[in-house]
């Protein structure tokens, strides 16, 4: 680069982007426990909605995406007017910053939240600020505290990842209700589906002016690799955000799969089922190893070690047993793992291996 021609303000502070690995050199039987990916994949329906979809690629795609949105607003009972959809809710976060927050003003999230949030705000030139956890569950008082007349938005997912915790509705409503009067907030339902009974505070956009919540197909529906998202807002805010929204953002085979998953929620049932019953089963079976987890209510777990050189070593060790896991020190965490609950053999593997790397220590 030409010292002459620079990005803009905040661009640089962005960091690379590391995924989670998918392969183990010399290893062929590996699982991949890093992204938190369903291990069952999609329904069926929806890939073969994917395949049909297939005939038709010389079609440019709808740009209202309106049987998407009425698919979703169907299951969901919600207003397909206020729905919007994007490359993943990646996507959404991204308009979002850039329809609300710019140079000088704040983008506040939590001391353990979702990284896409201070890099979409950097890219809009945004300022991001960090509220602190408590005990790596979000700290409404501490988000609150650290609102002043710059902030814009105020990011929180709920369940929370990393962390895997969540916190009431009450609480939620608390901040939205305690927010200065220019911040929105914006909750993050990236595995609400993983909550029985959950609307991912649906409710609560509803009954305010001042919240936007967003969804995702990549966690429960299996579709990480098609990138589908979309956002649930006040009717006007919703127009907004649609105006920095590209007109031909989603392809038709990512909305025809997206509308077959939709509405197999038969299928969405059974994923949450086998994932809070294996999610138990992993979560004390590496208690009884020593390492402990924070109740989670999502699809991974957030295994806590007693130090960072104890994390790093375990992770080593599951990576020469085939199984590759998060190391989140980028979060804040480093004496943890996450580990996204796969399925049986899966989870059987990793207590397994955690077993025997303890056994060696
Ligand atoms: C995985 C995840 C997302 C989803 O991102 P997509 O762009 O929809 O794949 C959003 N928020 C959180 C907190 C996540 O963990």
């Amino acid at each position: 680069m030409t010292a002459r021609i620079t990005p803009q303000p905040g661009i640089m502070q962005i960091d690379l982007y590391q995924s989670g690995k998918a392969t183990v050199d010399g290893l062929s039987d590996v699982v991949k426990l890093s992204s938190n990916e369903n291990p069952f994949g999609p329904s069926e329906a929806a890939q073969e909605a994917f395949v049909r979809a297939a005939h038709e690629l010389h079609r440019y795609p709808s740009t209202d995406h309106a049987e998407l949105r009425q698919a979703i607003a169907e299951v969901h009972n919600l207003d397909p007017e206020r729905i919007i959809c994007g490359a993943g809710s990646d996507e959404i976060i991204a308009f979002l910053c850039q329809a609300f927050a710019g140079v000088g003003d704040e983008v506040l999230f939590t001391e353990h939240g979702f990284s896409m949030y201070r890099i979409s705000a950097l890219a809009a030139g945004a300022t991001p600020v960090e509220a602190k956890e408590r005990e790596r569950v979000t700290d409404v008082d501490a988000l609150l505290a650290a609102c002043t007349d710059k902030t814009r938005l105020v990011f929180v997912a709920n369940p929370n990842n990393p962390t895997g915790t969540m916190i009431g509705g009450n609480e939620i409503a608390r901040l939205a209700d305690g927010l200065p009067p220019k911040a929105l907030l914006v909750l993050d339902g990236a595995y609400a589906e993983y909550v029985e009974g959950f609307d991912g505070g649906a409710g609560l956009v509803d009954a305010r002016d001042n919240v936007v919540m967003t969804r995702t197909f990549s966690k429960i529906y299996g579709l990480g690799g098609l990138r589908i998202g979309w956002g649930y807002g006040p009717k006007p805010l919703i127009d907004i955000l649609n105006r920095v929204r590209g007109p031909f953002n989603l392809s038709q085979a990512q909305m025809a799969a997206a509308i077959a998953a939709v509405k197999d929620q038969d299928y969405v049932t059974k994923c949450r089922v086998e994932n809070t019953r294996l999610r138990a089963w992993l979560a004390e079976a590496l208690a009884e190893l020593g390492v402990p987890s924070d109740t989670s209510t999502a699809n991974f777990i957030l295994a806590r070690f007693a130090s960072e050189e104890e994390a790093v070593a375990c992770d080593a060790y599951l990576k020469s047993q085939g199984i590759i896991v998060r190391l989140v020190k980028g979060y804040k965490l480093p004496n943890c793992l996450r580990i996204t609950v796969g399925d049986e053999s899966s989870c059987r593997r990793v207590a397994h291996a955690v077993a025997g790397f303890k056994e060696a220590r």
